[in-house]
């Protein structure tokens, strides 16, 4: 085995992990298309593209070109006071792809802290605009926004953190998914009574992720916001999941013809290369910064802000997208993850199959062993990362149908050895 690996594993605290008897994760010595290479030599075709960031598999040839001429030429600089032009260029490209006056662009270096920025932009809004009591955030049952102590709190209460961490979180107001005629008419009321002192609404449009990969129809989030138009409270997309193609259009909002008023992205922005995000405002959100007031600025300044590396990943990734046609491929994925996950339906233990765009949930029932199911998976040669209730596929896009046919077959396969143990 590697000679690094013990000695360094005994340094490393592991992610969502209980150290005491957790398993040891897969030594990975390289990535090529949609396969992990690990260092026994085996390699596992990737069912998730790592957390849903590698939309063009790994080492698009092109992303990896951009990001070596870049490191030649200019691989970081501050970015108050000075600027460069990959972080021009990505901005002027994101306002010109996002839907509506969506463009004006504030880069970060993670989702969670995208949408910390978008708080701060919702709230200080009101602020600016003379109405500083507008301070709380609503979010929906089974949301996930991120690990952060603000956005901790934007996470379902059951399947989050809020327990864990609760007094040292901000107390914000969870609503539910308005999807039917009554529903509708008790976010409505929500927001009447709390209006005053709401500054946003937070939604993952059409498809909540690390909450359980639920999802709603596009007439539920134009609802959501026509309501928050009516009520004078802004929408924030978080999109940092479903961006860029993941559930069937460019972005989720599109499919409801809705133009958020702050929209955050991040996950698949540079291909899964490096660390980016971006927090991007409408044109009316950012006019009520512009002030004689210096207290009126936006205050935030992350270290590694607009990282000239990541950002000429992003742009390289862009090319890719108007180059290769993903979301035919995306197309494509979903027609064969209806199809080849259906069956899972009969079996014991599953509650439901799901499918939007290039994403594939099967929620099961009962007692789930998350860790034994992970085994299995990279057993049978795949990188399947069940979690909570819900086995999901979110391929790289470049997926061959081969290849996505052993994905859906591994989960297929390991949800019936399943239902027979139950
Ligand atoms: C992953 C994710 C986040 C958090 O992003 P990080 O980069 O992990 O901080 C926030 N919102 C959604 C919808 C996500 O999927």
């Amino acid at each position: 085995m590697s000679d690094w690996l013990t000695p360094g594993l005994d340094h490393i605290w592991l992610p969502y992990t209980q150290m005491a008897n957790a398993p040891m994760p897969l030594p990975v010595v390289a990535t090529e298309g949609v396969r992990i290479r690990l260092a026994d030599g085996r390699e596992l075709i990737d069912g998730i593209s790592s957390w849903w960031t590698a939309c063009h598999g790994y080492k698009h040839p092109r992303i990896r070109a951009a990001v070596e001429r870049q490191l030649a030429t200019l691989p970081h600089v501050m970015f108050a006071g000075l600027v460069h032009e990959p972080a021009a260029r990505l901005a002027q490209r994101l306002a010109a792809l996002l839907p509506g006056d969506l463009d004006r662009v504030f880069f970060t270096e993670s989702g969670s802290v995208a949408v910390e920025v978008a708080l701060k932009m919702a709230i200080q809004y009101w602020r600016n605009t003379g109405r500083p009591e507008k301070q709380r955030i609503v979010y929906f049952r089974h949301a996930y926004h991120g690990d952060t102590f603000a956005t901790m709190a934007l996470c379902d209460p059951e399947e989050g953190m809020h327990a864990l961490f609760a007094g040292s979180m901000p107390d914000q107001m969870m609503a539910e998914l308005p999807s039917d005629e009554a529903m509708r008419r008790a976010f409505d009321l929500l927001l009447e009574t709390h209006g005053e002192r709401l500054a946003a609404v937070i939604i993952e449009p059409l498809v909540q992720g690390a909450g359980g990969m639920k999802m709603h129809d596009a007439q539920t989030l134009a609802y959501v916001a026509e309501a928050c138009a009516r009520h004078e409270v802004l929408l924030i997309a978080d999109e940092i999941m479903t961006g860029f193609g993941r559930s069937g259009r460019m972005f989720a909002c599109e499919e409801a013809n809705v133009v958020p008023d702050i929209i955050c992205l991040s996950k698949a922005l540079t291909g899964g290369t490096l660390p980016l995000a971006a927090t991007v405002a409408r044109r009316h959100v950012f006019d009520a910064f512009l002030s004689d007031d210096p207290s009126a600025a936006l205050m935030h300044g992350p270290t590694y802000m607009a990282n000239a590396l990541a950002c000429a990943a992003a742009n390289a990734s862009l090319d890719v997208f108007e180059n290769e046609p993903r979301l035919a491929q995306v197309a494509a994925i979903e027609v064969q993850l209806r199809e080849e996950l259906a069956p899972c339906r009969q079996l014991a233990g599953v509650a439901e199959v799901r499918v939007k765009g290039a994403i594939g949930a099967v929620e099961l029932t009962g007692n789930i062993d998350v860790d034994a199911l992970r085994r299995r998976f990279a057993e049978l040669g795949v990188w399947v990362r069940p979690f909570g209730k819900v086995v999901y596929l979110m391929p790289p896009f470049i997926i061959s149908a081969e290849d996505l046919a052993t994905l859906t077959a591994a989960v297929c396969k390991v949800l019936t050895e399943r239902a027979q143990q139950l």
